[in-house]
């Protein structure tokens, strides 16, 4: 046990040096929310229009840690580095003016409040704007998604929320990402345990609210065989553990991420979209109707993000999305392009001669 703490610190002193570069980068202050919209299938199986919003805030305290924080993650470098308490304090009107500037509830079923870190963490939001918030929103959308790590998932949080929203209305989205502890650990630097999670869900089933858990497919160093068992692996113990959301999303490079530096240095690259495919069609298999099964590929197509043989993947890309909306299978099966055999020899090959995959084909 001892020897493999000591060989976990190269990895840590890494990712805290590239952790300064990239908060380095990061603009001190901005007042921006990000936002987008997307297609959300709802509770009771229908379709609606969700707006995501990323509130500003200082962004993940965990990412601010010496050991530097998950080895893909880019999302603080969105948000300012040091926001003004008197931004904070305006959130619930900012976020409520681009709600009502983009349409409204006329437009829109739900809201989704992401902060690049966790909106449970006071020390990123304080509880008084965190319930203003949700106070603003909760007569005027039916289903509220708020992003936190596990460890913030804790009676006195959740009290807070219950105050003003209605349990279910609420969804509480968590970064599990694999529920493989040695993965976790070694590849992503997660810095929480499977056991950690079953406590914050297990929490959350206890006040009937839902959780949404994301899987990251294909964490650093592993093969894309190994990262497929992996996502599969983690889809099976989210089901089994009852979450009732579950969200696959495949890696893409992040700037000044241990998985950039790797990037460019060739030895990683994120999943083919076949492998995003194929786990997603088997965890939706798994986990039939009643769970709700997401992926939505950032930067899918692009060199930095999933991808295939550039001829099939925009449609991938387009198909995904409607499954995600849909939780139509046959939306994503039986899709082919030429490539697909090549995909298939690229697991056996790579798993054969313990390399990273032959990534040159498509360059
Ligand atoms: S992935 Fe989540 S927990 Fe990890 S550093 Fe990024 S925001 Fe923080
Ligand atoms: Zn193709």
């Amino acid at each position: 046990m001892r020897t493999t703490e000591l060989n976990d610190r190269p990895f840590t002193r890494l990712l805290g040096e590239l952790r300064v570069i990239s908060n380095e980068m990061r603009q001190i202050n901005h007042k921006k929310i990000i936002n987008w919209t997307d297609n959300s299938p709802m509770r009771d199986g229908s379709l609606a229009e969700a707006l995501v919003m990323v509130l500003p805030t200082a962004g993940c305290k965990y990412a601010m840690a010496k050991h530097g924080g998950c080895s893909m993650c880019t999302l603080p470098m969105d948000n300012p580095l040091r926001p003004s308490e008197e931004t904070i304090k305006a959130f619930p009107e900012m976020a409520w003016d681009l709600f009502v500037e983009k349409g409204g509830s006329a437009r829109f079923k739900a809201v989704k409040f992401y902060t690049s870190g966790s909106f449970l963490d006071k020390w990123e939001l304080p509880v008084r704007v965190r319930e203003a918030i949700l106070t603003k929103f909760v007569d005027h959308v039916d289903e509220i998604t708020v992003e936190t790590r596990c460890e913030f998932v804790i009676k006195k949080n959740l009290d807070s929320i219950l105050k003003v929203v209605p349990n279910d209305k609420i969804i509480i989205a968590i970064g599990q990402e694999s529920t493989d502890d040695e993965i976790n650990r070694r590849s992503i630097n997660k810095g929480h345990t499977f056991k950690q999670f079953t406590r914050a869900v297990k929490l959350l089933q206890d006040y009937e609210i839902q959780t949404k858990g994301y899987i990251l497919l294909k964490p650093l160093f592993l093969s894309e065989i190994a990262a497929l068992y992996d996502a599969l692996r983690s889809g099976q113990d989210m089901h089994t553990l009852g979450v009732e959301n579950i969200s696959i999303n495949p890696s893409y490079i992040g700037k000044a991420t241990l998985m950039d530096k790797m990037f460019k240095e060739r030895t990683y690259q994120p999943p083919w979209l076949w492998s995003v495919l194929r786990t997603t069609i088997s965890i939706k298999k798994l986990v039939g109707e009643s769970v709700r099964v997401i992926c939505d590929p950032v930067a899918a197509g692009s060199e930095r993000g999933p991808k295939n043989c550039g001829n099939c993947d925009a449609d991938i890309k387009s198909r995904l999305k409607e499954f995600s909306a849909s939780q139509q299978l046959d939306v994503i099966e039986d899709i082919t392009c030429e490539c697909k055999a090549i995909y298939n020899a690229h697991l056996v090959t790579e798993s054969l001669y313990n390399g990273m995959g032959n990534f040159e084909i498509f360059r």
